[in-house]
């Protein structure tokens, strides 16, 4: 079967755009080629052009975008805003996501560095209602996730968890990110500032004040104060309920030891100062191990503005001493800080929607706080979206 995408940019002819894609994509339907006729948009140089991640590796062609369905931007390339989009996508819609990081993710990231995958935010995540198994399912007959077993262990608060009903994205969690967006227009890289509301549409521009185009209808995607403050001028109400909720911060420190030394076990004890979870991961065929460690929200909360180098120098002496590791064998360091790592108590509302601003907001912090609810959060948006 022909699986190609053809991309046609029409800059000088946008007044016949629509007339053109409908020749286009007649011409093209019988051949199942998926044609991308997103408007080249005044400011948006061949640079910024080449920022568009047109994901692909998808088992499925795309169908024809619907040239008569709303445009819709999503901000936002976590799992919550990855899943609108698909599911919106998928029906046809013309749907582009922007991301400010230059991978997708979000919270559910993975760092590469010293030929070894860290899992930098989420490690790994359950499945416990049926609208999530299902896709679950699908994902691990894909080989996209796998059940997390040895040997992938973690400490947890000093024990060890059992593993057999966690799942993982092998080699790395944005692997299950880079699955959702395939063939999805997303521009990382793109920081997008406060969203304008005309009389029928949204204006969004980048913080250079760029503009990133218009659209009918707008999914907001990001943890929830940053959604308040986008939202603060265009829709105080939604940007209220978004400034409900808080989070918990979180130090994590990535680690790995040469490929020589004798790689250290789990600690035996929960000997680890302020860390309070530790994951070992080892890849099928990898050199190496890769360590991630989380330290406890009260200590992350109490350590906001030390350096990171510092940081990662704390944490790493506390897991040397617990699991005999010199630290001169450790040959890759480093921490980072998630602000806003985890929802303490999220909304129950699964998204929230304002059909006549054609606005959404979705995010774990409407639904459960984890991966799960990020994702069933995305999906009930796009449901509210299609009603
Ligand atoms: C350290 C840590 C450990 C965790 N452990 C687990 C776990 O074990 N199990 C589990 O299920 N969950 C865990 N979580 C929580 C899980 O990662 C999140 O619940 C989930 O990934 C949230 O997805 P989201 O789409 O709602 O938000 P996010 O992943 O935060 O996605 C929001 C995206 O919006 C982007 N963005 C923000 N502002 C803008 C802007 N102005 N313009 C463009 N882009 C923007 C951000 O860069 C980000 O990519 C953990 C999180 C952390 C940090």
């Amino acid at each position: 079967m022909l699986c190609t995408t053809l991309v046609i940019r029409m800059n000088t002819v946008y007044a016949h755009r629509e007339t053109l894609h409908r020749m286009v994509s007649a011409l093209l339907s019988q051949a199942s080629l998926a044609v991308d006729v997103s408007e080249a948009r005044p400011g948006m140089t061949p640079t910024s052009r080449s920022n568009i991640n047109r994901h692909s590796g998808s088992p499925r062609l795309d169908p024809m975008v619907n040239p008569g369905h709303p445009r819709i931007a999503v901000i936002g390339a976590g799992i919550s805003g990855l899943a609108a989009a698909r599911h919106l996508h998928d029906r046809g819609y013309r749907v582009e996501v922007f991301e400010k990081a230059r991978g997708l993710g979000g919270r559910a990231t993975t760092r590469r560095a010293d030929h070894l995958y860290f899992n930098q935010g989420a490690p790994y995540f359950s499945a416990r209602d049926p609208a999530f198994r299902r896709p679950v399912a699908a994902w691990l007959r894909q080989g996209v996730l796998h059940r997390l077993n040895l040997p992938a262990v973690q400490l947890e608060n000093g024990a060890q968890t059992s593993t057999n009903k966690w799942f993982v994205a092998r080699p790395g969690m944005s692997a299950l990110a880079r699955h959702i967006a395939a063939g999805i227009a997303v521009h990382t890289g793109v920081q997008v500032a406060s969203p304008q509301r005309r009389i029928d549409h949204w204006r969004l521009s980048d913080m250079t004040g760029r503009s990133l185009g218009r659209f009918d209808l707008l999914i907001i995607a990001v943890p929830a104060p940053q959604a308040r403050r986008l939202l603060e001028l265009a829709a105080p109400a939604l940007a209220a309920r978004a400034g409900e909720v808080s989070y918990v911060p979180t130090w994590t420190v990535l680690l790995a030891a040469d490929h020589g030394a004798a790689q250290p076990d789990l600690p035996p004890r929960p000997d680890t100062g302020p860390v309070d979870r530790v994951i070992k991961n080892r890849q099928p065929g990898q050199r190496g191990v890769s360590w991630v460690l989380h330290a406890n929200a009260d200590w992350s909360a109490a350590h906001p503005q030390v350096p990171a180098a510092q940081v990662a120098d704390e944490l790493a002496t506390h897991f040397c001493n617990a699991t005999d590791l010199a630290p001169a064998a450790l040959s890759y360091l480093c921490a980072h800080h998630w602000r806003y790592a985890r929802v303490t108590v999220p909304l129950t509302t699964g998204a929230l929607w304002d059909p006549d601003l054609q606005l959404g907001l979705c995010g774990d912090w409407c639904c459960g706080g984890d991966i799960e609810g990020a994702w069933l959060s995305g999906r009930t948006l796009a449901a509210k979206v299609l009603e």
